[in-house]
């Protein structure tokens, strides 16, 4: 069931196309898991490299002058975006999952979603390697939309540059977010992963909140039991992703050295709304590793302290706290969050 495509390759030796590091080691003996098994992450060229430079050509040049620049340039692999420290993270753990289960397709899969011609994939994979990446799925559209293709991929998060293209993915029920660069970049793990979540209108959705400031605790908790199996916003999605693949490790005696770590990170506080978050996770059978409920205090500090390779909220106001303080920080559309993503919620391991 190898599904490696031999496209790259062949197109890097054409003609006077020469790379100074051929593409050929990104092929070694990796079988992809298939879409439906894996949890996949879908990043844009412009989160996971630093494009700006390149923008500026198209923005004041425009298409057949960014291509002709893109190709001059095509032997000088892009720096690494905000999303880069979090694909690497992926990485890690995959590594040892594979380790532990060598036949599981229960890995993360990353897609390069990118608008860019062909051409310019070359650049995009000599950068790749450069940097040792294991991203085999291309998503090359040319100009068109990738949003048909985040579906047919079973995307589980989409990370853009693109406020645009994440409202017009989550009209599609994908659960994306929108990556900002810090000012300056804090040094995070390169072993194990973590994620931060806000909780409302992130993890929680704003239906409950709002039936929880009307009517209170009792009427939340009905609300939250008539309807449990389509509370869950999309973001959750991907928590509950990272917790099956938690479990993974649990189940080989290494919860202690487990290589994803979650936390929640709410502005409430643990009086208020703390009960509340915790057992409605444990409803929905969804576990958190730490919980802080900063009762009014800025989140950037302590997010700085948890040094997360990505952090989801739905505020700008903490998104670009977060980031002034060097956490990579994504911002969730407030309040469009209400579908559910369908197919993957009922798999098992
Ligand atoms: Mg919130």
């Amino acid at each position: 069931m190898d599904q490696r495509r031999p496209r790259e390759k062949k197109q890097t030796k054409k003609g006077d196309l020469s790379t100074t590091r051929p593409p050929v080691l990104f092929f070694i003996l990796r079988p992809q898991p298939k879409p439906e098994n894996a949890v996949t992450i879908a990043v844009s060229t412009r989160v996971l490299f630093r494009t700006e430079r390149e923008q500026k050509v198209f923005e004041r040049h425009g298409v057949e002058e960014y291509l002709r620049y893109q190709i001059q340039h095509e032997n000088e692999p892009f720096a690494p975006g905000p999303a880069f420290p979090f694909v690497k993270a992926l990485e890690a753990v995959n590594s040892r999952l594979r380790q532990l289960y060598p036949q599981s397709e229960e890995l993360f899969d990353i897609v390069l979603v990118t608008y860019n011609h062909a051409h310019v994939g070359i650049r995009l994979i000599n950068t790749i390697n450069h940097h040792n990446l294991f991203i085999e799925r291309f998503c090359m559209t040319g100009g068109s939309s990738p949003i048909g293709y985040l579906a047919a991929w079973h995307t589980d998060l989409y990370l853009s540059a693109d406020a645009q293209k994440v409202r017009e993915a989550l009209a599609e029920g994908i659960a994306v977010a929108t990556v900002f660069m810090p000012e300056k970049q804090t040094e995070v793990s390169e072993s194990q992963l973590r994620v931060a979540f806000d909780g409302d209108a992130v993890l929680f959705s704003d239906e409950s909140e709002r039936i929880f400031k009307a009517h209170g605790l009792d009427k939340f908790f009905e609300h939250e039991r008539q309807n449990e199996d389509t509370l869950l916003d999309h973001v959750t999605c991907f928590l509950e992703a990272l917790g099956k693949l938690q479990k993974k490790f649990y189940a080989k005696g290494q919860r202690l050295d487990c290589p994803i770590r979650t936390y929640l990170v709410t502005a409430r506080s643990a009086a208020s709304s703390g009960l509340r978050a915790l057992k409605t996770l444990r409803a929905w059978g969804l576990e958190i590793d730490e919980a802080l409920f900063l009762a009014g205090a800025p989140k950037g500090p302590m997010l700085e302290k948890i040094r997360p390779h990505i952090y989801f909220d739905d505020q700008m106001f903490h998104v670009e706290g977060a980031a002034e303080m060097g956490t990579i920080a994504a911002h969730v559309p407030y309040g469009v969050a209400q579908k559910r993503q369908a197919g993957k919620r009922d798999r098992r391991n």
